[in-house]
């Protein structure tokens, strides 16, 4: 498999993915017989700075208060945690943390909110997709509180044919039921959708699946630099597609 970013960012190159689709024009050129783009939320079209702020700061912090300990503590107590989450939906489920630490994690993502961003070209894409009559749709693993919380801060929630959140179908993205789960609950081509998402194990599950082209984000944090992604075609930023033209 051989990927290679053009100086634009647009993915170049030949690489077939669990022998499902063959890449082997620009990015740009793949737009045609697309019906449906679904879009990751946090590190696709937000800024994972407020995430990783929020889970990474603010949370031991606060952990720390509540519990009387020092911040190295506080986060030696939350590591096993995070550990053995990962890639459950639990991660995501500001319920779970809320019974974990003994803090009302929804009341810390309300007082955080003045964080949550778009990340740059995200609202240019969006207009891109629907002047060109392509539906987005933004199926996320975040808990139903963040994701109203984060709708209601950035307007964004006209813009989207459909908002999926994994907590209603009960197992996250990564997870090889989730795509089969969202098939059986909201009828899409598969072979003619785009998956652009900065969840690696997501894109995964979904190529295996059947979505017909999966696109990682390298650049889901703002405020860090691109990360190396090998073996899936990948972009820094939404801006990186635009022009959409086919
Ligand atoms: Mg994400």
């Amino acid at each position: 498999m051989a990927i290679q970013a053009s100086s634009r960012g647009s993915v170049v190159g030949t690489a077939v993915l669990g022998g499902v689709l063959a890449y082997d024009t620009a990015m740009n050129a793949r737009w045609a017989g697309v019906e449906a783009v679904l879009l990751d939320m946090d590190g696709t079209l937000l800024d994972l700075a407020f995430d990783d702020d929020f889970w990474q700061q603010r949370l031991p912090r606060a952990y720390a208060r509540r519990h009387r300990l020092s911040l190295v503590t506080a986060r030696a107590h939350l590591a096993p945690w995070f550990e053995s989450q990962r890639g459950r939906l639990n991660w995501y489920c500001l319920d779970w943390w809320s019974r974990q630490t003994g803090i009302d994690l929804i009341e810390l993502t309300r007082r955080s909110r003045t964080r949550i961003a778009v990340l740059p070209g995200a609202l240019d894409f969006l207009d891109a997709l629907a002047a060109r009559g392509l539906a987005a749709w933004l199926v996320t693993n975040a808990h139903p509180a963040g994701l109203t919380l984060k709708l209601e801060r950035t307007g964004l929630t006209p813009r989207f044919a459909r908002i999926v959140c994994a907590h209603e179908l009960g197992v996250p993205k990564e997870d090889p039921r989730f795509w089969p789960a969202l098939h059986r609950r909201h009828a899409f081509p598969p072979q003619r959708t785009i998956l652009i998402d900065d969840n690696l194990e997501a894109l995964a599950a979904a190529n295996r699946f059947g979505i017909g082209q999966v696109l990682a984000i390298r650049r889901p944090n703002s405020q860090r630099a691109p990360r190396e992604i090998g073996g899936l075609p990948a972009v820094d930023t939404l801006a990186d597609l635009l022009p959409i033209s086919y």
